[in-house]
């Protein structure tokens, strides 16, 4: 940490103190570290936007000693924001207590987090796997599905589950999974939102129904009031599961635990994931009522979900967001974000819920609108080519959402003038 960034942050003392910190703490440019970079790992990402070395609340720091406003939270991961005390120290003490143990064993962080989530999902009959990212709960769902005996499975056309090949069949974008066929088999979409095309394609063979409540990669796709509820009915009808992926919108994102509490509709199975460890790697997979049994001994593993760091991670992270109101911050901090929305000729409007939204575009720039938003200090995502994704952290206050909302309309022209 340079005394620039210790200056910044009002920091008396430098967060890291152990002897590995010299490996990546020097002090190099941003330009240095993104050469090293690039002769360090795989291009699957491109060439990364910045190098962030540290962040505290809404806020991160780069190599170069400039703040953002981090108004994407590692994609919806940083629940709570960077460097919170609470989650410091649930998983700081968990690791001086007791790291890891094999599946062999079992620890208290795991059984108490299977059981808050069980709670909060609303199901006593709930039983849950632990894995270690979004990619992984959704496997899981699918290896539910496949042990129902039936070979079918409909998801959407633009949904994302993730990358590894079951996730990835599931995922909805042929242009990512064309160069990884042949896929697993069985996996059939269908255009989401709609629920007629959704009853024709679920048949006596389908096994489950995969859907997220509002679709975040596809660009914060919000499905017609009653999509849900449809899908609910169709399922029920054929014996089929309904697996809804809340891996982007559950634990709080959305005002609500999960975005289904706001359907009235109970799925058989939720995936969650991202900001449920608040950036520690987490996620879940939830059954509930019968497909809470589908998973027999031997039938699935890990070694490192429900781990029993990432465990307290979770615990800390469900424990905040209940302590500090955090859903009721979500909900008032995104209706400012949407009313309070300046008027610009390039802004079409915004989409979403809670802390999920996007704001859209007139006009197919939101590579430049990131790009603008980046120089002026507000980190935002182009998550379409029209459309500018937020899923800032739940602890974003009104004061930080208009900080941002003060600066679109000049970040707007900058994008334009382009
Ligand atoms: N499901 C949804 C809805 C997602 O948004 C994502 C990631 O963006 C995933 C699954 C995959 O999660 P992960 O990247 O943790 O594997």
């Amino acid at each position: 940490m340079t005394s620039h960034d210790l200056e910044m942050s009002g920091r008396a003392t430098p967060p890291q103190a152990t002897e590995l910190s010299a490996l990546t703490n020097a002090a190099l440019s941003g330009d240095a570290w993104l050469d090293r970079y690039a002769g360090a790992l795989m291009t699957t990402f491109g060439r990364p936007a910045r190098v962030l070395v540290r962040g505290e609340g809404c806020y991160v720091w780069d190599a170069d000693g400039k703040r953002y406003l981090d108004l994407l939270g590692g994609l919806a991961v940083n629940s709570l924001g960077h460097a919170h005390p609470l989650l410091t120290s649930a998983i700081t003490a968990q690791l001086a207590t007791l790291g890891h143990v094999s599946n062999f064993f079992a620890s208290g962080p795991q059984i108490a987090l299977a059981e808050r989530l069980i709670d909060l999902v609303g199901g006593s009959t709930a039983r849950v796997f632990f894995t270690n990212s979004g990619a992984e709960a959704n496997e899981t769902a699918f290896k539910m599905a496949r042990r129902t005996g039936r070979s079918k499975i409909v998801a959407a056309e633009g949904g994302f589950h993730g990358r590894t090949m079951g996730a990835l069949a599931l995922t909805g974008k042929p242009s990512i999974r064309a160069a990884f066929e042949p896929m697993p088999p069985g996996v059939v979409h269908v255009p989401y939102g709609d629920a007629a095309a959704l009853a024709d394609a679920v048949d006596a063979d389908t096994a489950a129904v995969v859907l997220e409540p509002i679709q975040g990669e596809a660009g914060v796709r919000v499905p017609p009031a009653g999509y849900l509820a449809a899908a609910r009915e169709i399922t029920d009808r054929r014996g089929t599961l309904l697996v809804l992926d809340e891996v982007q919108t559950g634990v709080g994102r959305t005002g609500e635990w999960f975005a289904f509490h706001r359907t009235g509709v109970v799925p058989d199975v939720v995936t969650v994931a991202k900001g449920l460890g608040g950036g520690i790697p987490i996620g879940a997979c939830v059954g509930i009522g019968p497909a809470a049994g589908l998973l027999g001994p031997g039938s699935h593993g890990t070694t490192f979900g429900g781990n029993p760091v990432a465990a307290a991670a979770g615990l800390a992270v469900l424990h905040a967001i209940e302590r500090d109101g955090l859903l009721a911050n979500v909900r008032q901090v995104g209706k400012r974000l949407r009313t309070d929305v300046p008027a610009h000729p390039l802004l079409a409007g915004l989409r979403g819920e809670g802390l999920l939204l996007a704001i859209e575009l007139t006009e197919p720039v939101a590579d430049k609108v990131a790009q603008a938003a980046l120089d002026a200090g507000f980190i935002v995502n182009a998550v379409a080519a029209a459309a500018i994704r937020l899923a800032p952290p739940l602890i974003l206050t009104d004061h930080q959402a208009q900080e941002f909302l003060g600066a679109l309309p000049g970040i707007l022209d900058v994008a334009r003038k382009e």
